[in-house]
């Protein structure tokens, strides 16, 4: 996968592009993440980039101009995201979905936004990381970046993890132990140092559904829990009331 990130302060992607997983991924070809300055590209003497808001009102508004020429100057194809709080909810299913995109440009705000024009004839999408405002869209892009490209064939590793996880299927992950079995006297659950797969696999599926109708019900009135192994298990979970 390819991306392209259109800010006003690409500094801030160094530290969380250049570590760890993401950080292979682009050393083993998987991923490649070209990070384009919109202040760079500007003519004027100044570079100027925002301006006053028509109308009036407080803060500064991105230019129109600058950002066209900027990606018009390197696109090649797939969705022109623009990171916005007025865009669709991000979440682990659009992650799936972008991930199926060879090529990804995502759009950074800054100050009040970006002119009205950019969303209207320039971007395919807007999406929101969440209910609350940033100060830019540089967080934002690098979250999806981030969720998006773990689920890149060969990024993680264990591809059978990403289907179990939080999200994947409106079911919050069971909880995870390591050594050592016994830590200031509260001790690892017996199930899952008895090697005994079937089991300990029961007991992971029974603990994501507690979490989940525990946690997020919201996600719980989602779940498919017909089948007769998840019956009982809701039947126990209802006798253990919690
Ligand atoms: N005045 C705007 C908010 C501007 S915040 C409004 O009320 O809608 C400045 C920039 O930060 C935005 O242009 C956007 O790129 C980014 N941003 C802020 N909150 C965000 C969020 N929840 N998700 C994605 N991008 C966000």
């Amino acid at each position: 996968m390819h991306v392209d990130i259109f800010t006003l302060f690409p500094e801030m992607f160094q530290g969380p592009f250049s570590e760890s997983i993401l950080k292979r991924a682009q050393e083993q070809g998987l991923l490649s993440i070209a990070l384009h300055n919109i202040r760079a590209i500007t003519t004027d003497k100044h570079h100027i980039v925002d301006d006053y808001p028509y109308g009036g009102g407080a803060g500064m508004v991105m230019k129109p101009e600058p950002i066209f020429t900027a990606v018009e100057a390197v696109y090649q194809g797939g969705p022109i995201i623009l990171m916005s709080p007025q865009g669709r909810l991000f979440t682990q299913s659009v992650a799936h979905e972008l991930a199926q995109e060879p090529r990804l440009t995502l759009i950074c705000g800054h100050y009040e936004g970006v002119d009205e024009r950019v969303r209207e004839h320039l971007v395919t999408d807007e999406i929101s990381i969440g209910d609350y405002v940033l100060t830019g869209g540089e967080l934002a892009a690098m979250v999806i970046v981030d969720a998006t490209s773990r689920l890149l064939p060969g990024v993680l590793g264990g591809e059978e993890s990403i289907l179990e996880e939080s999200h994947s299927n409106n079911l919050l992950e069971y909880p995870h132990y390591t050594r050592p079995p016994e830590f200031r006297g509260w001790r690892v659950p017996d199930i899952l140092l008895s090697g005994h797969h079937a089991n300990i696999a029961r007991w992971r599926r029974k603990e994501s559904i507690r979490r989940t109708r525990q946690r997020r019900p919201d996600l719980f009135a989602k779940l498919d829990l017909s089948s007769k192994a998840d019956q009982k298990i809701l039947k126990e979970l209802d006798e253990e009331q919690d």
